[in-house]
């Protein structure tokens, strides 16, 4: 049955979801198959684009069921052909979807929130708090924005990263509902394999993704090797330390038959020395993982500095040392601010060229 979130929203609805709201309606279930097709195969923003349906079908399923896309306010391309989208939601709040362009085609980095209530102290997106979460329809629609964007350049999504503005696991059942969206065949149709979600390390919801068994990759900010370093960093920490976090990512392993990623941001003279790199390496060798180390994208209100390429390059090779495979991330789209942690609420936007 259809949940009440699902019933006023079309877009947060699966396929079986809107089957069974025809049915209920007293017309045949295929035409909830139409419908989700229409809506993330054609792209319809309004029912009238349904082209297969008779126009009191349409009339009737517009007054029951009204379809909000989200709208672009600003589109910003940069040379290496990383695309960031400033879009509207139906309330009038803003978020941003980053396209990424890769060897393989591109990926889409989408946000769970308006905002972060999570508040790291290296973050853009946290800086305002969290304003509201975003429905599944909301995130999925980010994805089909990102589609018709690379239609014009004969593209379309392989992958989807759900490391954009705001902590995701902190908003699990939309989260969880808008990657069944996108995994089904008739819609978005992307593998659970090339979905990643990020998380800061809310341990509780970390093990209700863990017990769906969904092989989902599962990132984990960890940005320190110890306590009072990562509380310093992130508040998250008091909360959940690295006792209660480092165990749950070999249980999501266990249970979901995926080695986690650990992304590591470098802050120079911060958490960037040898004596870290080693203590990392101590504290997650011994069951497979992968180590992503990303450089500092400044943010003007945080005091940091990004780590200098020798530091960058030595804490990596020490990490290396414990067996642990480890990768410095590529920065895309840094002249228009695309890059990790550089997302944030806007209020005004300048006009896209
Ligand atoms: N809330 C989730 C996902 C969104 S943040 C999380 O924290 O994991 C995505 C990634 O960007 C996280 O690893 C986050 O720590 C990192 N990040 C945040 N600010 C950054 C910055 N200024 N430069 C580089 N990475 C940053
Ligand atoms: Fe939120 Fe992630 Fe930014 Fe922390 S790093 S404030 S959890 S978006």
């Amino acid at each position: 049955m259809p949940t009440p979130m699902a019933d006023q929203d079309v877009l947060s609805m699966r396929q079986e979801d809107l089957m069974a709201w025809m049915t209920a309606n007293g017309h045949p279930r295929f035409r909830g198959q139409q419908l989700f097709e229409w809506l993330w195969r054609h792209h319809a923003r309004s029912y009238d684009e349904v082209k297969v349906w008779p126009d009191g079908l349409k009339q009737e399923t517009a007054f029951k069921l009204p379809l909000f896309r989200l709208s672009l306010v600003t589109r910003q391309a940069a040379q290496d052909r990383t695309t960031k989208l400033l879009l509207a939601l139906k309330d009038g709040q803003r978020v941003e979807t980053v396209l990424l362009p890769h060897r393989y085609g591109y990926s889409v980095c989408v946000s769970s929130q308006v905002g972060c209530a999570m508040g790291c102290h290296f973050c853009a997106s946290g800086l305002n708090g969290r304003i509201r979460h975003l429905t599944a329809g909301e995130m999925a629609d980010q994805v089909d924005f990102a589609n018709q964007v690379l239609q014009e350049r004969g593209s379309h999504i392989s992958r989807i990263d759900v490391m954009g503005i705001g902590e995701p696991l902190d908003n699990f059942v939309s989260l969880t509902r808008f990657l069944e969206i996108a995994h089904d065949p008739g819609g978005l149709n992307l593998s659970y394999r090339h979905m990643t979600v990020s998380t800061s390390g809310l341990v509780p919801a970390m093990k209700k993704l863990a017990d769906l068994g969904l092989p989902v990759t599962l990132a984990v900010s960890l940005h320190a090797p110890n306590d009072p370093l990562r509380q310093s960093l992130m508040p998250i920490n008091r909360a959940y330390p690295l006792a209660k976090l480092i165990p749950m990512c070999r249980s999501y392993l266990e249970k979901t038959g995926r080695r986690v990623t650990f992304e590591y941001l470098l802050l120079k003279n911060v958490n960037d020395g040898e004596s870290e790199a080693h203590q990392l390496g101590q504290l997650i060798r011994g069951f497979p993982s992968h180590v992503n180390l990303i450089p500092w994208n400044p943010v003007a209100e945080h005091p940091y500095q990004p780590s200098p390429n020798a530091r960058v390059r030595r804490f990596q090779s020490i990490v290396h040392e414990y067996g642990i495979s480890c990768t410095i991330r590529r920065e895309l789209g840094q002249e228009i601010e695309a890059a990790c942690g550089q997302l944030r609420l806007r209020e005004e936007e300048p006009v896209s060229p």
